[in-house]
């Protein structure tokens, strides 16, 4: 039996958008999926761990849905929060206008913000 942790990309999973027929990107929001032009609000799945095969199968045989899965470019997979400088998936981060932060910097300043306000 071949040794599969033995390939550097074993068991790494790959970042992906869903785009259907006309290159719109699968996104979300509090009403639910809908398809956008702009990949920044584009759901992004993990390609095995989400079972997006499968899944992009299971929409075509049920809905006659076609969609295709687009890798994410790797230096947009993650934003680097400014403040302390980690790495984050962008959807947790959060751009306040200036800076992007991660949720627990957003929570710090948010603090000191009030904080100063009194
Ligand atoms: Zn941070």
């Amino acid at each position: 039996m071949p040794d599969q942790s033995a390939r550097p990309n074993a068991g790494s999973d790959i970042k992906v958008f869903l785009c259907n027929a006309r290159g719109m990107y699968l996104a979300q929001d509090a009403n639910g999926l809908f398809f956008s032009n702009d990949r920044s609000v584009a759901i992004v799945l993990n390609y095995k761990s989400d079972r997006v095969e499968e899944q992009l199968d299971a929409l075509r045989a049920t809905h006659g849905i076609v969609l295709r899965a687009d890798p994410v470019p790797v230096g947009e997979i993650y934003e680097t929060c400014d403040r302390c400088k980690e790495l984050f998936m962008p959807w947790m981060t959060y751009f306040d206008g200036q800076h992007f932060l991660c949720n627990d910097c957003r929570k710090l300043t948010a603090k000191k913000a009030k904080a100063d306000a009194r």
